[in-house]
């Protein structure tokens, strides 16, 4: 079971990042744009608005890693190290950050004042003040798309869907985003923990049924910046799709928001089919930093005690 829980550990951090720079260079064109250049993108091929370097992951992967890093560090309560992790994130000038997570990270950054280094208290100030400043459209990706490690590293499901959701209520205050960061953290938690890809798509299943999921999440298929629509598309591959490589191609070929549908879509799919499951080829775009840093990561969350 070890070996085969560590495998899934893996598949679910590097999912997030294969899925990120597979996505990143169809990111903002749509499903007939893609076609029209590509026919079908099933290669890490870089380029985009972003002008990627193939295997270079965009700020996706960056917020999943300063959130595990800081899980990693501080788990009893990790807000505080993540946050101070956001902000070197923050300060390091990013190519890409979104809309509400740039402007949550510079309220609590006037908040904090001269501690420089927000407190938790704040970041959740920093949030609300930011939704009710924005008639409460905080419901974006941006949660969403960080919050793949609470439910590798936490062995108690309760414990690893509060922090997320805190984690999540640091930049976007909005009720359907904690439910979707709740939901995907439930469903990552339990998938790594089940063996068969049969027994992990019941469980799948179950939830969506469970928590209700077709009233909560929009009617068709729309790749955009609501995290709902990423939801949506991600769960919708991975119950139609019978491979990791299959679910995180016709995921991403959809446009819009592909980096963190690719993000998303891939951490569900590394959860359900493990590292081995993931093209050697597409693994092996990503620098060796990055790689290093996600295998240090899968060991701390197997290793976790917590
Ligand atoms: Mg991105």
């Amino acid at each position: 079971m070890g070996d085969k829980l560590f495998d899934k550990i893996r598949g679910a951090l590097y999912g997030v990042a294969v899925g990120d720079a597979l996505g990143g260079p169809l990111e903002f064109m749509s499903k007939e744009e893609i076609i029209k250049s590509y026919g079908e993108v099933r290669e890490i091929i870089g380029g985009g608005w972003l002008s990627l370097k193939p295997g270079e992951t965009t700020d996706d992967t960056a917020m999943t890693l300063a959130v595990a890093r800081g899980i990693a560090t501080q788990p009893d309560d990790p807000l505080y190290a993540v946050g101070k992790n956001f902000i070197d994130w923050f300060n390091s000038e990013p190519k890409d950050i979104g809309n509400t997570c740039q402007e949550a990270i510079e309220i609590a950054l006037q908040l904090a004042g001269d501690e420089q280094i927000p407190s938790s208290d704040k970041w959740i100030k920093a949030a609300v003040e930011l939704s009710d400043r924005n008639n409460h459209r905080s419901g974006g990706n941006g949660a969403l798309m960080r919050t793949v490690y609470p439910g590798l590293f936490y062995n108690d499901r309760e414990k690893a869907c509060d922090v997320a959701v805190q984690i999540g209520d640091m930049t976007h205050a909005d009720e359907l985003s904690d439910k979707l960061v709740s939901i995907y953290t439930e469903l990552v938690y339990d998938m790594v923990r089940n063996g068969s890809v049969d027994e992990c798509l019941g469980i799948v299943l179950k939830l969506i049924e469970e928590k209700k999921l077709k009233d909560k999440l929009p009617p068709g298929l729309k790749s955009s910046g609501w995290c709902a629509d990423s939801m949506k598309v991600s769960l919708h591959y991975l119950v139609s799709k019978s491979s990791f490589e299959d679910t995180i191609v016709a995921a991403v070929n959809e446009g819009g928001d592909s980096d963190t549908v690719g993000a998303v879509c891939g951490g569900l799919a590394g959860a359900l089919y493990g590292f081995e499951c993931i093209p050697e080829r597409w693994v092996k775009t990503l620098s060796p930093t990055l790689s290093a840093e996600l295998e240090r990561l899968s060991q701390s969350a197997f290793d976790s005690e917590y």
